[in-house]
């Protein structure tokens, strides 16, 4: 085993308390594995910045970084407050989808805009709307042409430009905003390596925006966040026709009961080892630690279900963005996932069982792995398949040394449980290829002599490539 190896991977959010140069450095030698910028609350000269400044901190530091930006997709929000408004219990209250539209007792009724035109024909009387992630909770008492009248269920600050949620309702927003398209744009020519989109509805929204990539020719990978009653419905076609999936669950845990959060984020798990795609879980892991210098028993053990769970990745959000210890929070993810890592669950492990005849080859490489331990995994990679489909077999205890001679799947292969990146360039002959990659094993510390590699590579047999799985000493 590696020494210092972790399977688990962390992912990061970039706010006001990482994104200088000296915090992002801490970051990365504390072991995280891809930065993430939230569209919702940053613009582009801060976006190209924080991704120039996050390559420049890899350099100096010796270990790159993967870089996501998550767009919003379509999302509601209120607009301008001049100041807060405290909504007091059971005070009515209107949502205009015109400023300044002609409402009944207007100088007695407050109200607030939101950017959602169709509100007031997709809303039914009696609906809930959640303000700011649920915190604020109103019914729908009349709609009218241009505002819907509520009455406050459960009272609270609004405040400007505040996430809405609309449980149950059918939001017909684009999936890819102007705005998205404008965010997205800017990243790439930063180099993005992967874009998550928000609200992904239906596997269509995701075919949007990987024809969008196209046209920008990007090999950018696309994650989409399933947040909602629809993205779980179409999970299976989703996570199909997306890179990888995030399970959003600040959002998941307002649009559905949260009681049944726990069986989605298994399901989705699931799906995406299935078909052979990363997984990110993601939203309140540490949340006390926005303010408190250690996490709460249940933050830990939600943590461990994950790493139990065999996601690839978790992920840190207003931890790392406005939190006071972000560094704590890193520190304490990578210490629960190596703890719980060790534990040896080979019972409870599920992998799922492939069709395809490349896959059923890296299946067996696994199985010889399982098999010999203290082997690890070797596997050369052009289009990142070979490492994508033996993270997705999760091998008990080899770590997948996954060598690749292109620049962005160097870093995208950051997102695989339990897959350590290496950028090589290949030669003609894959032997020597194989021969170089152990060099540099050797001289990393990763491998000694006698040490057993389970090589899943392809050949050169008689002018022809072939699959091939060996088994190889170090010498
Ligand atoms: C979430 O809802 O859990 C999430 C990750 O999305 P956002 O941060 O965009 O609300």
């Amino acid at each position: 085993m590696i020494p210092d190896f972790r399977r688990t991977k962390i992912i990061f959010t970039v706010g006001p308390a990482t994104e200088s140069e000296a915090a992002l450095e801490s970051l990365i030698r504390a072991g995280v594995d891809i930065a993430r910028l939230n569209m919702a609350h940053a613009n582009h000269e801060w976006t190209r910045a924080i991704i120039r400044r996050i390559r420049k901190v890899s350099a100096r530091v010796g270990r790159d970084i993967a870089v996501l930006m998550d767009i919003k997709g379509p999302e509601i929000r209120t607009g301008d407050v001049s100041v807060p408004l405290e909504l007091k219990a059971g005070e009515i209250f209107d949502f205009t989808v015109k400023p300044g539209a002609d409402r009944e007792n207007a100088e007695e009724v407050r109200s607030v805009d939101v950017n959602y035109r169709d509100l007031v024909n997709d809303i039914r009387v009696g609906d809930t709307v959640l303000v700011d992630n649920g915190l604020i909770r109103l019914e729908v008492l009349e709609k009218h042409n241009a505002h819907i009248r509520c009455r406050v269920l459960i009272p609270g600050e609004l405040k400007s430009r505040r996430h809405i949620n609309l449980p149950g309702v059918k939001v017909n927003l684009p999936s890819l905003t102007e705005k998205d398209r404008a965010d997205t744009t800017g990243g790439l020519e930063e180099g993005l390596d992967f874009v998550a989109l928000s609200f992904v509805r239906t596997a269509d929204d995701v075919a949007l925006l990987r024809e969008f990539l196209a046209a920008k020719k990007s090999k950018a990978r696309i994650i989409a966040k399933i947040e909602d009653q629809s993205g779980i419905t179409h999970l299976e076609d989703i996570v199909r026709a997306a890179d990888g999936l995030m399970i959003a669950r600040g959002d998941l845990g307002i649009e559905c009961p949260f009681e049944e959060l726990p069986i989605i984020q298994r399901r989705a798990v699931r799906a995406c080892l299935a078909n052979s795609r990363p997984v990110i879980v993601a939203t309140h892991m540490l949340e006390s630690m926005i303010s408190q210098p250690m996490p709460t028993r249940a933050e830990i053990t939600d943590v461990a279900n994950a790493v139990y769970e065999l996601a690839d990745c978790v992920m840190l959000s207003g931890e790392t963005t406005i939190g006071q210890y972000p560094l704590e929070c890193v520190r304490i993810l990578d210490q629960v996932a190596r703890r719980i890592e060790r534990e040896d669950d080979t019972e409870n492990r599920e992998v799922a069982v492939f069709t395809g005849d490349r896959m059923k080859m890296l299946h067996s490489a696994v199985v010889l792995a399982n098999q010999i331990p203290g082997s690890k995994i070797l596997t050369f990679t052009r289009h990142g398949f070979m490492a994508h489909g033996l993270a997705a077999l999760r091998p008990v205890h080899s770590p997948i040394l996954a060598f690749t001679p292109h620049e962005q799947l160097f870093l995208q292969l950051r997102l695989l449980r339990a897959v350590e990146p290496f950028l090589i360039p290949f030669a003609t002959e894959p032997d020597a290829t194989i021969e170089n990659a152990i060099a540099v094993l050797r001289q990393t510390g990763r491998v000694v002599p006698g040490d057993k590699l389970v090589v899943a590579t392809d050949i050169l047999s008689q002018d022809r490539l072939v699959d091939s799985v060996q088994l190889r000493a170090v010498r």
